[in-house]
């Protein structure tokens, strides 16, 4: 039964050609939960936050976001019933401002309402502001994002995604390439989300001390399986994950 949880993922496989990138992998989250999901590079974990959004479709399996069995779904269509995702790769608006970017990802993220004369409008206006607000870059907002430094660049896409006010926000990488003060910034932002704004997380990370501090529990995959699933305190001292994962790193 789906009661309790925002999102199941059922048996979830993946194929390209011969290569199962996931594979029959089956796992939940709670609505207010913050779930951290690790393992080695080509693990499969951008491959299933691809299936979950949309960006492509599930081989076998499904996945059920609030209600609704999403596998077929469109992106849009899965943006548009509340999820928010970030990309590993630095996707913004280079030309845009932070304000602009942030009110087109609010706009077109929303499910409309089409008022074609207007180029924005007052609750893309409102929402652009929330998430400038919750990432802290109101003083950045008229600058261009081809301007800014990497911590608020890593924080603008962050931002991006919660701007159409999602009730499940994806985050791929949200710390990859910061040093450990830029990371303690951003630990502050999503703490805040988290525990102020009740964002249900997925998180996908490399930095583990980051994501273990972060998360109440902790999904590790290798070749697209689950090779761990437990509180994020256990972690640490699960035999296989520190030869196969941590020992290796
Ligand atoms: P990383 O930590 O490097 O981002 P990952 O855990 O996110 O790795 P994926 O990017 O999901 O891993 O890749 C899983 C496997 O699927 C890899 O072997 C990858 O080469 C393969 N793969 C991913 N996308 C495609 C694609 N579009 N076509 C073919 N193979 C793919």
């Amino acid at each position: 039964s789906n009661v309790g949880r925002i999102l199941s993922v059922e048996g979830l496989t993946k194929r390209y050609g011969a290569m199962a990138a996931v594979s029959d992998l089956t796992f939940a989250v709670r609505p207010g939960e913050v779930l951290g999901i690790g393992g080695p590079n080509g693990a499969g974990k951008t491959t299933l936050f691809d299936t979950i959004s949309g960006v492509s479709r599930p081989t076998a399996g499904r996945v059920v976001f609030d209600g609704h069995d999403i596998s077929s779904h469109s992106a849009p269509q899965i943006c548009h019933l509340g999820i928010g995702r970030t990309f590993q790769l630095n996707a913004v608006f280079e030309t845009m401002t932070v304000r602009e970017n942030l009110q087109s990802c609010a706009y077109f993220g929303t499910r409309k309402r089409i008022i074609p004369w207007l180029r924005f409008d007052r609750q893309a206006e409102e929402q652009a502001d929330e998430a400038m607000e919750v990432t802290g870059l109101q003083d950045l907002a008229e600058t261009r994002a081809s301007k800014l430094p990497i911590l608020q660049r890593k924080l603008l896409m962050t931002a991006c995604a919660i701007a159409s006010r999602p009730k499940l926000l994806l985050l791929d990488e949200p710390v990859g390439g910061l040093n450990a003060n830029e990371i303690d910034l951003c630990a502050k932002v999503f703490r805040r989300l988290r525990d102020f704004h009740g964002m249900t997380i997925v998180l996908i990370e490399h930095i583990m001390s980051f994501m273990v501090a972060l998360s109440d529990n902790i999904l590790i995959l290798h070749h697209g399986r689950k090779l761990y699933e437990g509180p994020a305190t256990g972690l640490a001292e699960d035999r296989e994950v520190v030869e196969v994962y941590l020992g290796a790193a």
